[in-house]
């Protein structure tokens, strides 16, 4: 990818070293507790590969200290610049739609941070928060990806995070929202169908901020492959596979390998939100 010498967001929280959340600790756990009891929102994450972010009062953690390494600072000067290109794109989409885009906050932090969808963990992954439009990500998720899914570079980690700005996308149309709604409506089968269509729409939504990145010269050759193969590794399928030799679809919460793939194959392509409708395709 062409990102370095390109323009980063203000959009950045950065909470690393800094236990718990810091100072909102303690009321945004309330608010997030608040949030729980009248069951309003959940957070969103990449793959079912390590678990949801855990929901729940925050916990009190110990601070460690802020030690950046080489890597760490290119992932988060590449963090930043990625959401800044997530913002030049939504929000002249959503203006041509006659809408208003508002910027989502990226949180970098590292262990686990309170969010309004209840403490966050890294072991969780990347995942966003519908309430507090935040998409949270701890930095050694890209050693994950690289050492346990084998998705690596710049393009694999854009992949992640473009994904989770699908989820706030989602949220200001009111698809997540819509979505968790109908969920309690429901068994844990269909419940678990209805988070298969709204990760793939978040997939495909990922495709089409990059279908307009790519048009402004972002991606270089074997970027989009890169990001492919990344949408492949967390697959259900094979997450499963990896974890227990084989694959239940119906516990399936984001999506074949192949199904993945494919929507943000459709959302690269046609650039196009109304060929994301995962919930009239299935
Ligand atoms: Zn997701």
């Amino acid at each position: 990818m062409r990102w370095k010498d390109r323009e980063g967001s203000n959009n950045i929280e950065d909470r690393r070293g800094n236990s718990g959340g810091g100072r909102g600790g303690k009321s945004t756990g309330l608010i997030g507790i608040i949030v729980l009891l009248v069951g309003a929102y959940y957070g969103v994450d990449l793959s079912g590969l390590v678990g949801t972010p855990q929901l729940g009062a925050p916990q009190t953690q110990q601070s460690t200290p802020v030690k950046q390494s080489a890597q760490e600072q290119e992932l988060a000067k590449l963090s930043s610049v990625v959401l800044r290109e997530t913002e030049k794109v939504w929000g002249a989409y959503f203006q041509k739609m006659g809408a208003t885009y508002k910027n989502p906050t990226l949180v970098l932090y590292s262990g686990a941070t309170s969010t309004a969808c209840g403490t966050g963990k890294a072991s969780a992954g990347p995942f966003y928060c519908p309430g507090d439009n935040k998409l949270y990500i701890d930095l050694s998720f890209y050693d994950t990806m690289k050492n346990q899914l084998g998705a690596e570079g710049d393009a694999a980690f854009a992949y992640v995070l473009a994904h989770e700005v699908g989820h706030h996308v989602q949220t200001l149309m009111g698809t997540i929202q819509k979505v968790h709604q109908a969920q309690r409506q429901v068994g844990q089968k269909e419940a678990n169908a209805l988070s298969v269509k709204l990760e793939l729409q978040a997939d495909c939504y990922a495709g089409v901020w990059g279908h307009y990145a790519q048009k402004d010269g972002l991606f270089e050759a074997g970027d989009i492959e890169e990001a492919y193969n990344t949408a492949e590794a967390v697959g259900d399928d094979r997450l499963q596979e990896r974890a227990q030799g084989y694959s239940v679809p119906h516990t399936h919460t984001h999506g074949t390998s192949a199904n993945r793939k494919a929507w943000l194959q459709r959302g690269l392509q046609t650039g196009d939100i109304n060929q994301c409708n995962t919930f009239a395709a299935y």
